[in-house]
């Protein structure tokens, strides 16, 4: 079994094959902290979330790391808007991205780099590429020379010379050797803020703070380097000129992977249009779990119409699904621990069937590119088949009726949870209190040999209904506990471990 994700660098699926075998090194751009996120930035942290969520949920050792871009032209601009620092300006926003995250139930990545704490590393890969020949100091500024650098465009598949043909450059430029060459380095302008480097005061360059974090996070060559679809060009093709150059031509990235727009009712979200939505005003409105769960319903590399017919739509099929929870839990607390019933009926076998198949195709979508759309449909089906089970089987009185409602539930959460939802706050206001396993340590009643027969007989009615897969759950389930069972010709025997 192995994972196939669309690289952008080759257009087309590959394998999944990580630097290092079992673990998995992600960077996805980061907010610039200037204003609260609209909800097309919304999709891109949830896909990533997604997606990150998925790798660890199909055994990977995750390292996500997502940076704050706390420097910026924009927070500038913003600070002199509402007269006020840069510092307050990026913290105020800082603050405001980790509460939507909250919000949404998206997990924190497990490094959060600022941009201002690592200046000093960024001007360690600046001056390198000074050193090297790719860049040039030009009146306190420092730029990457793009013509050095052979491969520029093999990310985006752009031709600047066609490009510089038809494309009037705004040249800011007087300071430039080509149109194309971009800023590693600023010098400040009075009230600005700055750093101290060799060419004099002045503040990185967007571009060159996520080469520099990731690098410094993840090392050179790490897997997965995700964002937006439009930070193609110029931000990704950008961050492979630099570090590419500064690792002398080694690889940046292993796959680059790139979350669709979202448009507002088929409109492109744009200032002039006056459709830009903020995730803060949609979730004032919609719960988080719809909101993820309309944005998972679209493959992630698709584009995305967003309204709030859609999100109507999304909350009654979200609804279904939490019923359908809802209803396991009551039935699981009330299923009664009768002795008799120790086989399971016909139907719970072909649900138990039902269960294991929906879970192999549900890993089989995931798999695929993170086809979380079709992995949804999968869920689908197993509350249609969850319901018309329980509207079949009345109230379950035996154990073996019991265990299949604690497999079903076990699926059905399992699934949910590889997908990011029912994570947030707005979840634990209907739930119940989920009945362990193994109830409460009883006094009087069966002794632990008498369950552990019991759970094999249930386990022997799996396997000869042809549910192996249910049957070594239970084997495992056992072995972790310390009871090793063995198979022998006409049955079974077991023995404690410890
Ligand atoms: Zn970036």
């Amino acid at each position: 079994m192995s994972i196939k994700v669309y690289n952008t660098m080759t257009r087309g699926k590959e394998e999944l094959v990580p630097r290092e075998d079992g673990k998995i090194s992600m960077y996805v751009c980061g907010p610039t902290v200037y204003n609260y996120i609209h909800i097309g930035n919304a999709r891109t942290f949830i896909n990533f979330d997604m997606i990150q969520g998925y790798l660890r949920f199909a055994g990977f050792d995750v390292t996500y790391v997502q940076n704050v871009t706390d420097v910026d032209d924009k927070i500038i601009g913003k600070a002199n808007e509402e007269g006020v620092s840069t510092d307050v300006v990026a913290e105020k926003y800082r603050v405001a991205f980790e509460e939507d995250m909250a919000a949404l139930g998206i997990e924190p990545p497990d490094i959060a780099p600022r941009a201002t704490e690592c200046i000093p590393d960024m001007l360690e890969v600046i001056e390198a590429l000074v050193e090297k020949g790719y860049a040039y100091e030009s009146d306190g500024d420092v730029y990457f020379e793009v013509k050095r650098f052979d491969d520029y465009g093999k990310l985006s598949r752009r031709n600047l010379e066609e490009q510089r043909m038809t494309v009037q450059c705004e040249v800011d430029a007087a300071r430039k050797r080509d149109p194309f060459d971009f800023a590693l380095w600023k010098a400040s302008k009075p009230g600005e803020p700055s750093w101290e480097s060799p060419w004099g005061p002045g503040r990185p360059g967007w571009h060159i703070e996520c080469s520099t974090m990731s690098i410094k996070y993840l090392g050179t060559g790490f897997d997965i380097h995700g964002g937006g679809q439009d930070l193609i060009f110029p931000h990704h093709e950008n961050e492979i000129a630099q570090s590419e150059a500064f690792a002398d031509g080694a690889r940046f990235v292993r796959y680059w992977l790139h979350s669709g727009m979202l448009n507002i009712d088929r409109e492109k979200m744009s200032k002039s249009l006056g459709n830009i939505r903020s995730l803060r005003e949609v979730l004032a409105e919609h719960d988080a779990d719809t909101v993820r769960m309309l944005m998972l319903g679209t493959h992630y590399r698709s584009p995305l119409s967003f309204g709030d017919g859609s999100l109507a739509e999304v909350h009654a099929s979200l609804a279904r699904i939490r019923n359908c929870r809802f209803n396991l839990e009551d039935h699981i607390r009330k299923a009664a621990g009768e002795k008799a019933g120790l086989h399971h009926s016909d139907r719970q076998t072909v649900l138990v069937h039902f269960l294991n198949e929906a879970e192999v195709e549900f890993r089989g979508h995931m798999d695929d590119d993170f086809n979380s759309a079709a992995a949804l449909g999968v869920i689908f089906g197993v509350v249609r088949e969850v319901n018309s089970y329980l509207d079949e089987a009345g109230d379950i009185k035996t154990p073996a009726g019991k265990l299949v409602l604690l497999e079903a539930q076990r699926v059905l959460d399992g699934l949910c949870g590889a997908l990011g939802l029912f994570r947030g706050a707005a979840e634990s206001a209907g739930s119940v209190e989920r009945v362990p396993m193994g109830g409460p340590a009883a006094t009087e009643g069966p002794s632990r040999e008498q369950l552990i027969e019991l759970l094999l007989r249930v386990r022997e009615t799996a396997r000869e209904g042809g549910n192996f897969e249910f049957a070594d759950r239970i084997r495992d389930g056992l072995a972790e506990l310390g009871v090793r069972v063995e198979d022998v010709q006409d049955g079974f025997r077991w023995r404690l471990e410890r």
